[in-house]
């Protein structure tokens, strides 16, 4: 079959309609979009071990001996097995495949096989479950770097790596958008041979080229579109000047003392929002550092200025919490608090968007729906982005669309992502950056433990004890429900036994935990059951919340002293982080308990780097170090446009390179007119295609 970049996937043998549609939801329908899925990691499968000196750790090749015929049995309805002993001068290895009752053909006695997977010892035997295998003489998945993509359920890596490789050859068709010059100065790699060795690297030298070239060009479309947005702002917009007042009025309201940080951070937000050019701040605060009353005060003197403001959050459930909480801390100062979020019904949000019109609100608290539903406001000055790596570029020029006449509104984006103060220069340009670097007293450390699955009764009994003293815990789970698509034990699959909040809540409300009250939450549910299941469990009423990551940013609730995650190894170091910032917000002491059944070594590393340090900035690096390329800094945490391959903590050097020869192009050729320009100009509208109005 001649493959050409737009043969649909369905051409490809072994893939159905059921697969297509699997295929789909990343995004794949045709060869050229497997070119651009980008492994997120390597696998060296270059090493071939013997039996005995197979490592117990980690995924290894074996080669060997089929030394019997394979020996097919039914254990029950739905659960086949083939077993057979492999060989070589070594010893024996006994392999186990579930379900793949065609092996008991394709394994021949006598015939030589490489065998990946991993090696277990029970007792003096060796054991290995559903390995990749092929023959020794005709390898393409072992003895090599193999790539490890990102996957969905039904989909295993290695038959997306099978499918890459059909797709390779029309790697030569993929057009070369660097302009020519560019290239030769910066030595970067031809684009066929950076595609080709980007999935299946020949080497780690040509693996370092291809990677460097095609992060280049990541890179490179960010800064050119990016100065585009920077000229823009630049052309002098003015932003309402909000005249500063004595906060005591504003600190009487707070029912503490803010820290020193707090009071800095509110003095420099007053002191930009004074002046007439607008504010672009953004607000680093570790989880629990108390952003949101750096917030309330900036909209409570946009609004004593006689001005609007609006905060916008990640998720309903974020906008739901800072509504209540801002109202109470606000209405007593005459401060009118509204809501607006996607799920209202329309009358509601009708009602909210005439009462913004017409300045009846003061204070919107919302999610999207604030820049998204043609909402106008009668006199926006601010506008609050809680925990930015949700809120972009792309918001952010909306957003500054809806000041009217001729004013761009303050702008203060919250985050408790670390970003290093270079990198969000480099990236925001003209960005102010102030840092929460204080908790509030009396905080006590959380006490982080990393729990394996024999340890779980003793979990549940810590949880009745935390419950018994009057405190509230989370359970987060990786998974909403459980997945039919399943993979058996050792099958490359991501949903391998996950815990999905439905089934694990209903066996702890009726199996472990019928004594006490246990809710459900997950982004799945209907707005109004969520807004209902969080206010239960802020209220106390419900004692043990079992939760998706819905719960990740910025939930507050004092009172909740425990939280367990799941399948914890499933979830960034970052997001760990974040998730453990649920609790130690009030004075209780509190504990967080990493759940993991993972054999991985380096996973369980990550899960002690967490457990040992409460520190976001050291968790937020390790994280980089650990984690696949791009995905740190990914769309999530900056919301820049997604970069596949680059890294923008790491790879800083390309990065300031790639922004070189942005200024020089664009010195050159400013509009990006030339005809040898246009494949830029081209891209760069793609990856912001967000943000249309850049161009203009
Ligand atoms: P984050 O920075 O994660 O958004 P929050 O603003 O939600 O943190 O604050 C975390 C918790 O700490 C809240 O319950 C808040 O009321 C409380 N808090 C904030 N600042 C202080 C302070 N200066 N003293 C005591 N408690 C505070
Ligand atoms: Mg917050």
């Amino acid at each position: 079959m001649p493959v050409t970049h737009g043969t649909p996937l369905t051409d490809f043998p072994g893939v159905g309609e059921a697969r297509a549609k699997k295929l789909e939801k990343l995004g794949l329908t045709t060869a050229g979009d497997l070119l651009a899925w980008y492994p997120r990691d390597y696998e060296d499968r270059r090493k071939v071990y013997t039996i005995a000196q197979a490592p117990l750790e980690g995924r290894v090749c074996i080669a060997a001996m089929a030394a019997e015929h394979p020996r097919l049995s039914r254990v029950r309805k739905g659960l086949e097995l083939v077993q057979i002993k492999v060989v070589d001068d070594t010893g024996a290895l006994h392999l186990t495949f579930f379900n793949q009752s065609y092996l008991e053909r394709a394994i021949q006695a006598g015939e030589e096989y490489i065998f990946f997977g991993g090696v277990e010892a029970q007792g003096r035997r060796r054991t290995m479950v559903n390995p990749i295998f092929e023959r020794a003489d005709k390898q393409s998945f072992t003895g090599r770097i193999m790539p490890v993509y990102r996957l969905t359920a039904g989909i295993s890596n290695h038959m997306l790596a099978s499918l890459v490789r059909q797709a390779l050859p029309c790697a030569e068709e993929i057009p070369e958008t660097l302009p020519q010059h560019i290239r030769q100065a910066h030595r970067l790699a031809a684009m066929e041979f950076s595609v080709k060795n980007i999935h299946f690297p020949e080497n780690e030298e040509a693996l370092a080229l291809a990677r460097r070239r095609l992060a280049f060009e990541e890179l490179f479309y960010l800064a050119v579109g990016l100065s585009f947005l920077k000229d823009r702002r630049d052309r002098g917009e003015t932003g309402l000047s909000i005249p500063l007042r004595p906060p005591e009025e504003f600190l009487a309201l707070l029912p503490f003392a803010p820290t020193q940080a707090q009071r800095r951070v509110m003095e420099e937000t007053a002191a930009d929002m004074a002046s007439s050019r607008p504010m672009n701040r953004l607000v680093q605060g570790d989880v629990g550092s108390g952003k949101t009353a750096v917030a309330a005060y900036a909209g409570w003197l946009c609004v004593k200025g006689g001005c609007q403001a609006a905060l916008m959050a990640p998720t309903e459930v974020l906008a739901e919490q800072h509504f209540r909480s801002l109202s109470a801390l606000l209405a007593p100062a005459g401060v009118r608090v509204g809501l607006l979020t996607g799920s209202m019904t329309a009358a509601e949000k009708k009602k909210a968007r005439t009462a913004l019109a017409e300045g009846e609100i003061d204070f919107v608290v919302g999610t999207h729906a604030l820049i998204s539903e043609g909402v106008a406001f009668r006199r926006l000055a601010l506008i609050v982005a809680d925990e930015q790596h949700r809120f972009g570029v792309a918001q952010r020029a909306a957003l500054a669309a809806k000041g009217g006449e001729g004013s761009a509104p303050h702008v203060l984006v919250m985050s408790a992502t670390p970003i290093p103060r270079t990198l969000a220069l480099i990236i925001y340009g003209d960005l102010d950056v102030s840092v929460i670097d204080q908790l509030p007293p009396g905080r006590v450390p959380i006490a982080t433990y990393v729990v394996r699955e024999d340890k779980r009764q003793r979990m549940y009994g810590f949880v009745r004890r935390q419950a018994a003293e009057g405190r509230q815990a989370y359970i987060i789970c990786p998974a909403v429900e459980d997945n039919p698509d399943a993979a058996l034990p050792g099958e490359e699959s991501p949903a391998l036994n996950l815990k999905a909040v439905k089934t694990y809540a209903e066996k702890l409300r009726q199996e472990v935990f019928p004594d006490l009250r246990v809710g459900i939450l997950h982004g799945k549910m209907k707005p109004k059951e969520k807004e209902a299941a969080m206010a239960a469990f802020s209220s106390g009423q419900t004692q043990v919340l079992v939760a998706t990551t819905v719960v990740e940013v910025g939930v507050d609730v004092p009172n909740a002293s425990l939280i367990i995650i799941e399948n914890a190894d499933r979830f960034g170091l970052s997001q760990l982080h974040q998730l453990r910032g649920r609790v130690g917000r009030g004075q209780h002491p509190s504990h967080c308990v990493l759940i993991t059944a993972t054999r991985s070594l380096e996973a369980m590393e990550r899960l002690r780097t967490l457990a040992s340090t409460t520190d976001g900035f050291k968790i937020a690096e390790e994280d980089l170090k650990a984690r696949g390329p791009g995905d740190f800094f990914g769309n999530r945490q900056h919301g820049l446009p997604q970069m596949k391959l680059a890294d923008l903590a790491g790879d800083m050097r390309l990065l300031s390179e790639a922004q070189e020869a942005a200024k020089e192009l664009l010195e050159r050729d400013p509009q990006l007119s030339a005809p040898e320009d246009r494949p830029v100009l081209d891209r760069v509208r793609r990856l912001f295609a967000d943000t249309p109005d850049i161009f203009n």
